[in-house]
């Protein structure tokens, strides 16, 4: 029997090959119109629309893509929707929960005695409404080449620093030349042996993963590795896949890092969900933060007693290397702090 053989015609969507920088022109930044987009009536929400004076609202039309159409309650949309709670001041939430308003030299975090933290750009893709960074004075920490010089001077100085994280902002803001150059002069500085990036510009643009970032990455003398930054299953789909066996493929270690979020992954089955479709993808769960209480996102809290609560559930379901590290960072502190399970 002769078997048909159906003519596949490859369906090509064109938006998936914007390049990074055009998607990045293209958020959206009117919340009704992210509503729109999702089929929600937006006369109900006007009110949480002016959140948007407090920390603008920016969102890229991948992630949007990633959203289920008609839900105010999806937990990727609850993560970017501007709420009138966010005016709401509530005691013991500051605008810089971390101490990190001032930093070693402008731009540059050196909290933890063996790596420093190097703002590499200011501005994000996303503006996550929990982001603790939301009051950061990125003006005064603008980085610019001038600065990352007096950066790269003070980590030529300090031979304790061993690694050197790009952070942001989101650190993948920057051109693949801008980091081509930055790389290039950390190589130069002998006893830095590893480079991390902490990013979440290709869960909301994958198209960042691009082929010279990739080659840039994978040819430097230094020990590279990349931290994620996912909440939710939801935010892996295929086009993040794809981006990320890229890196895969350059053998270039990839971890995640989330954030505990009421409303949004506060359940032991969805972070177990997370760790399973995380470890599919080739990524190690790393870090789950607790909360830092930055002021006006006090309604994504989660009180430590549930945070533990949650953690011991997700150790019943997990294998011991799919849990990740439940921490959190107090200013001051020598290194992130863990939360005892016990
Ligand atoms: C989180 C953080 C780091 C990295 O800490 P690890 O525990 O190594 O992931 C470094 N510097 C600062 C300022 C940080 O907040
Ligand atoms: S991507 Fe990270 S730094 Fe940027 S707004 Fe979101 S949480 Fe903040």
């Amino acid at each position: 029997m002769k078997l048909e053989i159906p003519q596949i015609i490859p369906h090509i969507d064109k938006k998936m090959h914007l390049s990074w920088q055009k998607e990045l022109a293209n958020v959206v930044t009117d919340p009704k119109i992210l509503l729109e987009m999702l089929n929600i009536e937006t006369k109900n929400y006007l009110q949480h629309f002016k959140a948007r004076q407090l920390f603008p609202v920016r969102v890229p039309r991948p992630f949007i893509k990633k959203m289920q159409k008609g839900n105010i309650n999806d937990p990727l949309l609850k993560q970017v929707m501007p709420l009138f709670s966010e005016f709401l001041i509530t005691e013991g939430f500051i605008a810089d929960p971390l101490g990190e308003h001032d930093t070693a030299v402008e731009g540059l975090l050196h909290k933890y005695k063996h790596r420093v933290l190097l703002i590499v750009k200011s501005g994000c893709a996303v503006n996550c409404r929990y982001c603790f960074r939301r009051h950061f004075p990125y003006a005064d920490n603008s980085p610019n080449k001038i600065r990352w010089q007096q950066a790269l001077d003070y980590i030529q100085q300090h031979e304790e620093i061993t690694e050197v994280i790009f952070s942001g902002g989101d650190p993948l803001m920057a051109s693949d030349e801008h980091l081509a150059w930055l790389v290039s002069q950390i190589e130069n500085i002998s006893h830095v042996k590893r480079l991390r990036l902490h990013t979440r510009l290709p869960v909301v643009i994958p198209q960042r993963i691009t082929a010279s970032l990739v080659k840039l990455l994978s040819k430097t003398r230094l020990k590279t590795t990349m931290v994620l930054h996912i909440n939710h299953s939801n935010e892996i789909d295929k086009a993040l896949s794809s981006s990320l066996e890229l890196l895969r493929e350059a053998r270039i270690p990839l971890f995640n890092q989330s954030v505990l979020l009421k409303g949004i992954n506060d359940q032991a089955q969805v972070l177990s969900q997370l760790s399973e479709k995380l470890f599919d993808n080739g990524i190690q769960p790393y870090y789950l933060h607790m909360f830092d209480q930055v002021q006006g996102a006090a309604h994504f809290d989660v009180p430590e007693k549930q945070a533990v609560k949650i953690a011991k559930e997700m150790m019943m379901i997990l294998p011991g290397f799919l849990m990740p590290k439940l921490v959190r960072e107090i200013a001051g502190e020598a290194n992130k702090t863990p939360i005892n399970l016990a």
